[in-house]
Parts: structure tokens; sequence; C-alpha cells
């Protein structure tokens, strides 16, 4: 066994690193936790294999169920988000189908945002209306909106906030509260804010879920997702991917507890850097608009303020010339991955168009208010002189 930390409320270091550590019997005294492979667990009689598998003794039966590996890296998801139980998924897609599959059933309504993630979007628009579940997507920003929609009739009420990849804010604990009062379920995507930036358990949300593929792993080496809240809803959730089979893998989860042991230390710098970025873009001739919540130009800068404990590493600008433009620069940045991920220690670059909103046709994108010139702008861990000094050179071919 590891020796406990002694602090009483550890900080977000401490969790990110020891987080769901503690209690683990490590293998053969080695001092990292090791890839369980196994596809099942062998018992040598059929009492305790029996208690096992009626969850009245710890242990493992089945990995689609549950597995050593994956469980530790539940553990720490939870510890940093401050919640009775967390349950992982094989990707974040994985995760918000679940938690629809799981919670929902014909005649219900969900209330959400127009700005969900491209994938969400393409499930509230597409697969929900033909489980006969009616999906009512609001103005992201028109909080009376979200505010009436709930209280006509909700099952439950789904927020993005920051949203991708215009970087707006929801007021999650005010739209939480209302919710609650209706005994709608309220569940957050907190991709990317990351439990660093923002505690939506704590703002009154009853599920947050992540995409871990992105910050939580940080090196975009491994697909999963997971989900947190309270025991009995984790438990209803778990026993509908335990059968769906929507499972992450051991060495995913390995890949994300190794990832997480530096998230507190990459989101402070992430947080760090992208603020410098982002007010220097914005005093850029070439730019147009800079979308970043930690700007106090930024439309719900206050809310933002009061929910997060930082702005995250996400933004996103626009530069004159649109599209046409963005093809000339982006190609040019060195330190820069154009790709479709974000949250990781490489700085990556994208337009909407093959990013977030791929799913969408012209005319929706249109629709959504996203610009076909907007730059989804994840900003990395390289020394922020460096990325300034590339953004710069690479600008100069607008
Ligand atoms: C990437 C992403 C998802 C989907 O996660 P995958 O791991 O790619 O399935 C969901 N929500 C947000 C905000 C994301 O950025």
């Amino acid at each position: 066994m590891i020796k406990k930390p002694t602090a009483t409320t550890p900080g977000q270091s401490t969790l990110s690193i020891w987080g769901g550590e503690q209690d683990y019997q490590l293998y053969e005294r080695s001092t990292q936790v090791p890839v369980v492979h196994s596809v099942s667990y062998g018992y040598d009689d059929i009492d305790t294999w029996h208690k096992v598998a009626l969850e009245e003794e710890p242990g493992h039966i089945y990995s689609r169920n549950t597995n050593p590996t994956v469980s530790v890296f539940e553990n720490k998801v939870k510890a940093l988000e401050q919640a009775e139980a967390a349950t992982s998924f094989a990707s974040g897609m994985a995760a918000i189908s679940n938690i629809f599959g799981a919670f929902l059933k014909p005649g219900d309504r969900v209330v959400s945002i127009k700005d969900s993630y491209g994938g969400t979007n393409r499930l509230f628009t597409e697969f929900l209306p033909r489980l006969n579940i009616e999906v009512v997507l609001c103005d992201t920003l028109n909080h009376e909106e979200i505010e009436k929609r709930v209280r006509e009739k909700c099952t439950m009420l789904y927020l993005e906030s920051p949203t991708n990849p215009s970087l707006k804010i929801t007021n999650i604990k005010k739209l939480a509260q209302v919710a609650n009062e209706c005994g709608a379920l309220v569940v957050v995507d907190n991709t990317f804010a990351t439990p660093i930036n923002q505690k939506p358990l704590n703002l009154g949300a009853d599920i947050v879920l992540h995409s871990a593929s992105k910050y939580l792993g940080g090196h975009a080496d491994a697909l999963g997702g997971v989900a947190c809240g309270s025991e009995k809803l984790i438990k209803k959730l778990y026993q509908y991917r335990e059968i769906n089979g929507a499972t992450l893998a051991p060495m995913d989860a390995y890949s994300f507890i190794r990832g997480m042991k530096t998230l507190a230390l990459r989101i402070e710098r992430q947080n760090q850097s992208a603020m410098t970025i982002a007010h220097w873009l914005s005093q850029h001739p070439k730019v147009e608009q800079v979308n970043y919540p930690g700007l106090e130009s930024h439309p719900n800068h206050d809310i933002a303020k009061e929910q997060m404990t930082g702005f995250g590493g996400m933004m996103s600008f626009s530069i004159i010339g649109g599209l046409d433009a963005i093809k000339k620069v982006l190609p040019k940045l060195k330190l820069a991955h154009m790709a479709a991920n974000l949250g990781c220690v490489e700085t990556v670059v994208g337009p909407p168009l093959t990013t977030s909103h791929v799913e969408c046709t012209q005319e929706e994108r249109a629709a959504a208010g996203i610009p076909e010139g907007l730059i989804r702008y994840s900003t990395g861990i390289e020394d922020v002189e460096d990325l300034l000094a590339d953004l710069e050179q690479a600008l100069s071919y607008a």
C-alpha cells in the first residue's frame, strides 16, 4: 500500500498524483499502477466468487464490468471532482450516449443549448428524437429562455460551459437551481474546464462528465470518457454501461492515470499562457475577434469569474479574410498540430469545419453562429514566448 497523504484537504496537484491510488493493492510492491490486461478474475472457491459477484465483497469478476486499472482512473477523477462515485467509458461520446440511455425514456424532454459539442448535438437532433425523446435546444446565452423551457417540462438539463468552439459561458449554478426545483437531472460536460478550473457538482449539477481524451489524459494518446455524481446515479449509469459494453480499455486507463499526474500543473500553465495569448491576439491588427472567458470583453466574463477558478487553455479567434486567410495562416504555424483534438501538451489548431462541427453542414454552422473563418486554438504547454512568436510569423501570411 502507498502511504496515505496526511493533509485533511489535499490540493489539486496532490489529488492529481495520489487521488484514487491510496487504497490500491500494489502488485509486487510496484509503485505504479499496473495495467491489468486480464478479461476475467479467477477464484479458489465458489462462495467468495459469489460474494464478489453480488458486490458484497470487493473484487473484480469480468473486465467489461470492472478492472483494477480502470477503477484507479475512475477514483482519481472522482477525487478531483469531489464526487461520491465515478464510472468510465470507451470515449467521451460513449459517456454522453450512456447517460442518455440510462436516464431517458420515450416521452421525456431534454433541455439544452445550441452550442453543445458537435457529436452531442447530433445525438440531440438525430438520435434522441428517433426514440421519441423531445429535445429543446435554446440560445446558449439566453438564460431566460433556458429557464422558461426547463419550467415548462424537463427531464434532463444538459449543459456545457465553456462551449466548443465559441467559448460561451452558461450560468451553471443558476440554471441547475431552476432544474432542481423542477425535478430535472442536471448534466454538465466539463471537458473544456477540467475539474481544476470548474467543479459543476459543487454548482448544483447531478452528473459531471468528461471526454478524458482531452485534458485529463493530456497527451492525445488515449480515448475515453468518465462521469461522476452520487453513488445512486452512478450505480444506475454503471449498470447500463456494464451491459451496453462501452467499457474503457485498461491500457487507456493507464495512460489517463499517468497523464493526470501532471493535470493541475498543465492546467495552471495553460491558464496562464492562454490568457497572455488571448490578450496579445485581441490587440493584433489582423485579428477580428477573440473568444476567451478570461478577457474582460467576453460577454459572460463575470459568470466565468464566479464559477471558474481558471479560464482554461481553449480559445477561438477570427482573422480578417475568413476561411481563405486561415487556409494560408494555419499551415505556417510551426508549433501547432492542425488536428481535430484539443487539451494536450502540444498546441492544436483547426477551424470548426474540420474540428468541433465537422458533423454539421455549412448551413448548420451558419445557423449556430459559427463563422467559417474561426480558428479554435488549444494552448499547449510550450513556452508562451515561442507560441507568440509562432503566431506572429504565421499571421503575417494572412
Ligand atoms: C471531444 C469532446 C467530446 C467527445 O469526446 P470523445 O472522447 O472524442 O468521444 C465531448 N464533449 C466535448 C466538449 C469534447 O471536446
